[in-house]
């Protein structure tokens, strides 16, 4: 077999032709660089292709890959991702170069249906909805993250999901290329139905409602402030390290609160001192130490609270022992 070089090599060069190929290939990256953990060994191929290229180009490498047996993990922005030391194996297909907001569609009801390309991020989203006088994104202001990553995670804050204004999501899986309808039993809390599966989401459409752009500016910066009062943005972190249980009657912030936990460390990784649901990378931490400390928050809580903790957090790549989630 050839090697991994080879194989990117032939897909860009003699499938797609030196003049199509538009993007960047990185051997061995640190995907500490790619992460906003800002951890995480190499990958072995690091590929981000530009512009319109996208969707076909992942069809291609996808298939040829599966066919060679080597894995592809799709990146969006990195926002929830705890990235083993070790990197990652096989190929890493980055979404960043695949953005854009087109707001030519119209909804039912007065409302306008927009599509966003997976590669977009949140901010980016919603501040483009607000140019064109769009409401209904505004609660993903300030929040890391591409479209792509928000619909997989179904992303939520400020009391929204990101389900909560979707009409479809464009995919791609072995079958090819195609259009899943939203259907409300398909999403709930952080989950939606493409977890878990071998999916890629191309993009997404949505309805937006018409609002007068001052207010949904204004009510974006007031999420932005909130989010900079509540220390999101100053360590590298991915926002809440686990999921709330509404059957716990508090969130599990509060919780790790009662047991004692801020400030707890494990070697470069901490529970932020101001907040219990924050694991930052408070200086030079590695993935190891972060997973260690999730470990031992989650054996605390359920020791004094028979509570038992789920990470929000997502652990990928290449780990000595098995991770505590996929
Ligand atoms: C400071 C901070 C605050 C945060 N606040 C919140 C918050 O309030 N609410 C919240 O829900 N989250 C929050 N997060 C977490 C994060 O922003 C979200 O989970 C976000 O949706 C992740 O998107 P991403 O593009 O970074 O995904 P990544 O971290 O890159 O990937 C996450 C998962 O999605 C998959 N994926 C990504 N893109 C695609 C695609 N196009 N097709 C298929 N699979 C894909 C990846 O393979 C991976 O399994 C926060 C993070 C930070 C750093």
């Amino acid at each position: 077999m050839n090697t991994l070089r080879e194989f990117i090599e032939e897909i860009n060069k003699e499938r797609f032709g030196e003049a199509v190929f538009r993007g960047e290939v990185r051997y061995n990256e640190p995907m500490a660089a790619h992460t906003t953990f800002r951890v995480g060994g190499p990958a072995d191929c690091w590929i981000r292709p530009h512009g319109d290229i996208f969707p076909e180009y992942a069809e291609t490498l996808r298939g040829a890959a599966k066919a060679r047996g080597i894995p592809v993990f799709v990146l969006g922005a990195g926002a929830n991702l705890v990235v083993a030391d070790r990197g990652i194996r096989g190929i890493v297909l980055d979404t960043g170069g695949w953005a854009g907001f087109d707001a030519a569609g119209s909804g039912a009801a007065g409302a306008r249906s927009v599509f966003i390309r997976s590669g977009t991020p949140v901010d980016a989203a919603a501040e483009a909805a607000a140019e064109a006088g769009l409401g209904g994104l505004e609660f993903l202001a300030g929040m890391p993250g591409s479209i792509g990553g928000a619909v997989w995670m179904n992303a939520r804050c400020y009391g929204r999901s990101l389900s909560d204004c979707l009409v479809e999501t464009e995919i791609l899986e072995a079958r090819g290329k195609r259009i899943m309808p939203y259907r409300a039993e398909d999403f709930s809390y952080k989950k939606s139905p493409f977890q878990g599966r071998d999916t890629l989401i191309l993009g997404a459409r949505f309805a937006l409602t018409p609002r007068p752009e001052q207010e949904i500016r204004d009510e974006m910066a007031a999420l932005r402030r909130d989010r900079t009062m509540k220390g999101h943005y100053r360590f590298p972190s991915a926002g809440s390290a686990f999921k709330n249980n509404r059957s716990w009657g508090k969130p599990a912030g509060q919780i790790i609160d009662e047991v004692g936990l801020r400030g707890l460390s494990r070697g470069g990784a901490a529970v932020a001192e101001w907040h219990g649901n924050i694991i930052i990378n408070r200086e030079n931490a590695r993935a190891e130490d972060i997973r260690s400390l999730v470990r031992e928050v989650t054996a605390r809580v359920r020791a004094a609270r028979g509570i038992e903790l789920e990470p929000e957090i997502l652990f990928a790549g290449e780990w000595e022992e098995a991770s505590p989630s996929a």
